[in-house]
């Protein structure tokens, strides 16, 4: 497998046993996930990862990490846990590719068990991140499934807190984005996708996992730089995010004093399927991310820990914010 935790199970005890100060503090069960940071010069980010020119390349929705050339990079052989959410129970929506899978890995090695959600389409992918998530000793849910409808909305959440013994973090993640020149080329059935898939799956979702939250349980919305700044393409899409953005604050406010808190991921563009299955035009793909003072996309990798981030206990005032992730392109 390509995609194996670079540490042995030897180094990880090793750098415990060195006396690490991050290891010695963290909870037993979040040891093994405690690794120690090599010494190493800064990353210039310009030349971290690949930049355009991208190959035209182009899949049936909802398209395939493990097809993308060159693949996306989601922290498999980077992301070093520290114990940062030991014990939590999370359900990521669209966790088989791009940030949600970022996020799944991310999670896992933190010490938290995780079940995603994907269509059936996905299994190559899911399969991936399951195996991840056994690598870094935790429990992994797959649980396929259309959110586009409210019946099997409320069943993965009853799956993910039969499966999980609970539930704390709920991240609505999954998204549906093709793109149209014009208005007039969307059909209310496309426009009916975009809603659906975007706004009413997460408020499906809260709604079924909300008696489940306890205080100190936090919802996370991935938005977009697309809810402040909207492509003329994107006009179905964009919309949704700006609603993500809008229903992160006032969830914020509402949910606030029961103790949960709410908050948003804006990322900028990143490599990731939902761009090469209709999402972008070949002729924007080819430049994909060139336009940013980076000079290149995001890889989902490069967003994971702000997932974490958001659901930790250390950002326990954070709630209502929306973190962006977009190459110096400035929203939000
Ligand atoms: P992605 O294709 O890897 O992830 C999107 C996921 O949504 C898919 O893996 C799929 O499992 C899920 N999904 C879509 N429709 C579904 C349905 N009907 N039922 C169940 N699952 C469904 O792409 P990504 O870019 O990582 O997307 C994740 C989120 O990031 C989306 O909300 C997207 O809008 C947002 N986003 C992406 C970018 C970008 O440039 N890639 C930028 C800003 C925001
Ligand atoms: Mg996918």
């Amino acid at each position: 497998m390509d995609h194996e935790n670079p540490l042995s199970r030897r180094q990880i005890v090793g750098a415990v046993g060195s006396g690490l100060a991050v290891a010695a503090a963290a909870p037993a069960s979040a040891q093994a996930q405690t690794q120690a940071a090599p010494a190493s010069a800064p990353t210039n980010p310009t030349s971290k990862y690949p930049k355009p020119p991208f190959k035209r390349q182009s899949q049936p929705w909802p398209g395939l990490a493990g097809r993308m050339d060159p693949k996306p990079d989601h922290g498999e052989t980077s992301y070093r846990g520290s114990g940062r959410l030991a014990g939590r129970k999370a359900l990521i929506t669209g966790g088989d590719s791009g940030m949600g899978r970022a996020a799944a890995i991310a999670y896992a090695r933190e010490g938290a068990d995780v079940a995603i959600n994907y269509l059936p389409d996905e299994e190559p992918d899911a399969r991936e991140v399951m195996a991840l998530i056994k690598a870094a000793g935790r429990t992994g849910l797959a649980i396929p499934g259309d959110l586009r409808e409210e019946a099997f909305c409320q069943r993965l959440v009853d799956e993910a807190v039969r499966g999980l013994g609970g539930l704390d973090i709920v991240v609505c993640n999954a998204g549906r984005q093709q793109t149209h020149a014009s208005i007039l080329d969307i059909t209310t059935e496309q426009f009916d996708w975009t809603m659906k898939t975007n706004i009413y799956a997460p408020f499906w979702i809260i709604k079924a996992a909300l008696p489940h939250l306890r205080p100190g349980s936090s919802i996370i919305g991935t938005t977009s730089e697309q809810a402040y700044d909207p492509s003329p393409d994107l006009y179905d899409y964009a919309q949704t995010k700006a609603a993500t953005m809008n229903y992160v604050k006032s969830l914020a406010k509402q949910l606030g004093p029961k103790g949960i808190r709410v908050n948003g991921v804006a990322p900028g563009p990143v490599w990731t399927p939902l761009q090469v299955s209709g999402g972008a035009t070949q002729e924007k793909l080819e430049k994909f991310g060139g336009m940013t003072p980076l000079g290149r996309p995001g890889q989902p990798a490069e967003l994971g820990s702000i997932y974490v981030q958001l659901a930790a206990e250390d950002a326990s005032f954070a709630t209502g914010q929306v973190y962006g992730s977009a190459g110096g392109s400035g929203q939000p």
